[in-house]
């Protein structure tokens, strides 16, 4: 019998933002100062937007102050205003961007595999308002990109993906925002690559590049022309040096966290109940997330009581997502599919801590943890052991 292991003495949350050498972003705001350009597309901007352009291999992307406004303005760039089919397994930004760009949600199942929008449940959603399909590459595991793309095609509808969870995600060696005609990227601070708060969006046809340009900065083509009802969505000069100095580190921010997800995911399959969700082979994983799925028989325990259970060792994991976005009050009579996949993954998925500066040994002990509470919940006599 092995020895109980003890709770943390500090608490372990999720995430933890990963930051640059404060030397190095002070550098930065040296030439800030230097410049006094703090906003309005300085040289930050461009350097971080031709930078971010490499990194994601896909040249024509926008800087956005955050991931929802990049969404909520690249929906409105594209004249969306019927329903966008999207799934409810996600972020409330997800659906509250289509509402803000004054289209429709409507909500489809998932695939009980991908966690993504579910493309076989698609079909049967679009009705006359249909114009978009909006796609989550859930945890970075891409949606069924091909499938999407001839539902899309067939019926002239337009493709958004939110890929706030799988920036840097290749499938076969191209680049997640290859797929559909335009992919957004949230750059908030607990995302794997951040400048505090922000976002981008990739985008296909170059006619949009303008018009997103404009959204983003009050509709202002020139000091006599306004020419569109934009908004202030602007990233400044600040968050962009933070930006610059994170991908100097993002390397070596992947590699840690590489390592933590094969030490996690060579424990738990040992571990009954509990199956790690990782991306295909042929996906590269943008180590954003550690999310487990509790099979409540085989673990002994739902994953409600787990998450709980875990807060006493003070282990802070997060059950994303976790209310779903169709059970929002002010979404419920949107149009919707049968929703029994996502409503299974809601009850059943956990995000454990996953962040580079996570030592290797509190991983160890997370698992010890998850081992120990397995054996006492089906230690029980009134279980029937075989
Ligand atoms: C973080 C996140 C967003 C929102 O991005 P912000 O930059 O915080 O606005 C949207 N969708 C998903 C799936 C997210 O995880």
């Amino acid at each position: 019998m092995r020895a109980a292991p003890s709770p943390f003495p500090q608490p372990i949350f999720v995430t933890r933002p990963t930051l640059p050498a404060k030397e190095r972003f002070i550098a930065q705001l040296d030439e800030i100062w230097e410049s006094r350009i703090l906003s309005n597309q300085g040289p930050k901007h461009d350097q971080l937007e031709a930078l971010i352009g490499r990194t994601l291999k896909h040249p024509q992307v926008k800087l956005f102050c955050n991931g929802t406004l990049a969404l909520t303005l690249t929906l409105q760039a594209m004249g969306i205003k019927g329903e966008v089919l999207t799934t409810p397994f996600t972020f409330p930004a997800t659906p509250h961007a289509i509402q803000l760009a004054g289209a429709r949600p409507v909500f489809c199942d998932i695939d009980a595999r991908t966690l993504c929008i579910d493309p076989a449940k698609i079909e049967a959603m679009i009705g006359p308002d249909t114009e978009a399909i909006l796609g989550v590459h859930v945890y970075g595991i891409p949606c069924d990109v091909e499938a999407i793309e001839l539902i899309a095609k067939k019926h002239g509808l337009k493709v958004i993906y939110d890929a706030a969870h799988a920036f840097m995600t290749e499938v076969g060696g191209r680049p997640i925002s290859s797929f559909g005609d335009a992919t957004m990227f949230s750059f908030h601070a607990t995302k794997l690559f951040h400048t505090v708060e922000g976002g981008c969006v990739a985008y296909r046809d170059s006619a949009l590049g303008p018009t997103l340009s404009l959204l983003r900065n009050f509709g202002i083509l020139n000091e006599d022309t306004v020419l569109l009802a934009g908004t202030n969505a602007k990233l400044n000069e600040l968050q962009c040096a933070m930006g610059i100095e994170m991908l100097g580190i993002l390397d070596e921010e992947r590699r840690a966290r590489a390592r933590l997800k094969e030490l996690y995911s060579e424990a738990l399959s040992e571990l009954p109940g509990l199956e790690c969700l990782l991306p295909p082979a042929e996906v590269s994983d943008s180590l954003q997330y550690m999310a487990v799925r509790v099979n409540e028989a085989d673990f002994g325990m739902s994953r409600d009581d787990l998450y709980a259970a875990l807060k006493d060792w003070n282990i802070f994991s997060r059950r994303y997502f976790h209310p779903l976005c169709s059970d929002f009050e002010f979404y419920r009579n949107l149009r919707r599919s049968d929703l029994s996949e996502a409503r299974r993954a809601a009850t059943e998925v956990l995000c454990l801590p996953l962040y580079g500066e996570l030592p290797v040994d509190a991983a160890e002990r997370i698992v010890h943890i998850l081992a120990h509470l397995h054996r006492s919940a089906t230690a029980s006599p009134l279980r029937a052991s075989n």
